[in-house]
């Protein structure tokens, strides 16, 4: 018999509750610290930015915490997503495995943000708050805030990193018909943007630069906050409905994933779609899931990245994690995956793979791109550039099942669509992607800087 090729839930089938994995880990969490005094941070330090009920996320102990019923209703525009079985790829790799990828580009912003985004611009309005700023990398992140205040009736400023802000101007587009103000970072509009500008006038900015200038201007404005699209506690909170559904869909024909793979920036989307069997694996459950990570060679933090205490930010102002990171100056260089350009990871992901319950891998940019071509003329989808690190790693898993033949089930998250980044695809066929591996010696110096704790 022919396997289904998309596996589906019903609307009411969607998930009630977020998984919250803090609740299993082994050990507890290193504390986020205060920037200032290095003393454990408490609520009141977060209120100027985040409204109360985000903060409680951010450190709960409850293991389930309840989707509200507003959040779920937009939600369902276009959840449950479709979970696909990649026949006509494993066909074409002529492997025995089973390759099964959760599609997060049928949101309106075309990824995964959005989970977050409606959820976190939600709790915003309830708290009474008129505007949200932010920063985005390639863009995804501010379509995404974008689309959610705008859902709620809520101003949103987006600080979009500048090397993106040229090379990809249509989301910039998304940002402006959704009802979005988009600024490029650095600016002179923030006492951060300026002192970086004042040093190099030509930086291609990064996520890091872009965080200071979004919270300064949250924290220096009453009637406005802060949201940030990944890395942080609650935002994979939001992101596990990915993982919860494909649990769910897999189990409707039966199977259960022995390699669960999704690529990294901040850590949200791997969150979402690897938490619910990361919980699995450390209660004993299924001790043997195989959860794998994928960052590119160029933004190596996970794989080349120190376990210590940093900054979220470049300026210094955001609380200090505990997390793997190259240092909160680090700029890497201006990838087409811009998404993944971020000197840190998500505190608990970091943890995760730290204590051996996750690893992660690195590729360069043309072998990801040669991967995505390969998925999109067998499965059809362009994905973006950041995903074809998540499909590079499930292809490379499965060839090894060909080699030892072995019937693995792969997972992978396929966390969104690359229509907009058709210029990375041009410069893919044109032979100008430069793979690049970020120095040891530069690692090195930025780690150098690390804040003493
Ligand atoms: C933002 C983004 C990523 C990387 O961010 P994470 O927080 O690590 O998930 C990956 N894929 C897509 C499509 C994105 O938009």
């Amino acid at each position: 018999m022919q396997p289904k090729t998309k596996i589906l839930l019903d609307e009411d089938q969607m998930p009630r509750q977020w998984y919250n994995i803090l609740t299993d880990l082994p050990s507890p969490m290193d504390p986020p610290l205060h920037p200032g005094t290095h003393k454990p941070l408490v609520p009141d330090d977060l209120t100027p930015i985040f409204p109360m009920e985000l903060i409680r996320q951010e450190m709960s102990d409850k293991r389930m915490i309840d989707i509200p019923e507003d959040v779920r209703d937009v939600l369902r525009l276009w959840r449950p997503s479709p979970l696909y079985r990649a026949t006509r790829l494993e066909k074409h790799l002529k492997t025995p495995a089973k390759i099964y990828y959760k599609w997060e580009g049928v949101s309106p912003a075309g990824s995964h943000k959005p989970n977050t985004s409606v959820a976190q611009a939600y709790y915003n309005m309830k708290a009474g708050v008129e505007r949200i700023a932010t920063e985005t990398g390639a863009g995804q992140w501010g379509s995404a805030l974008a689309f959610a205040t705008m859902l709620y009736g809520l101003d949103c400023t987006v600080y979009m990193v500048r090397s993106s802000y040229t090379q990809k101007p249509y989301r910039k587009s998304m940002m402006q018909v959704w009802g979005a103000e988009c600024i490029p970072s650095p600016s002179t509009k923030t006492n951060s943007g300026k002192a970086v500008l004042a040093k190099d006038p030509d930086t291609p900015g990064s996520l890091g630069i872009a965080i200071s200038e979004a919270v300064e201007d949250a924290a220096t404005h009453a009637n406005t906050n802060y949201a940030l699209g990944s890395v942080l506690n609650h935002v994979c909170l939001h992101q596990t409905v990915i993982g919860l559904e494909s649990r769910e869909q897999l189990a409707m024909v039966d199977d259960y994933p022995d390699v669960v793979i999704g690529c990294v920036g901040g850590g949200s989307n791997f969150a979402g779609i690897s938490f619910p069997f990361a919980g699995d694996k450390m209660t004993g459950k299924h001790p043997g899931v195989d959860i794998v990570g994928v960052e590119p060679a160029s933004c190596p933090t996970l794989t080349k990245g120190l376990y210590t205490y940093d900054f979220g930010d470049v300026a210094g102002l955001t609380p200090l994690m505990k997390m793997f990171t190259l240092g909160h100056d680090f700029v890497p260089p201006s990838i087409h995956a811009g998404g993944l350009r971020y000197h840190g990871d998500s505190p608990i992901v970091s943890k995760l793979v730290h204590d051996g319950v996750m690893r992660a891998v690195s590729y360069h940019q043309s072998e990801v791109f040669e991967a995505a071509q390969t998925f999109a003329r067998t499965e059809g989808i362009i994905v973006a550039p950041e995903t074809s690190h998540a499909v590079k790693a499930a292809i490379d898993c499965a060839l090894k099942c060909r080699e030892t033949g072995e019937a693995k089930t792969i997972l992978f998250n396929c966390s969104g669509h690359g229509n907009f980044d058709m210029s990375a695809y041009d410069a893919f066929y044109a032979g100008q992607l430069v793979d690049y591996e970020y120095p040891d010696a530069l690692i090195k110096e930025a780690l150098g800087r690390l804040p003493k704790v």
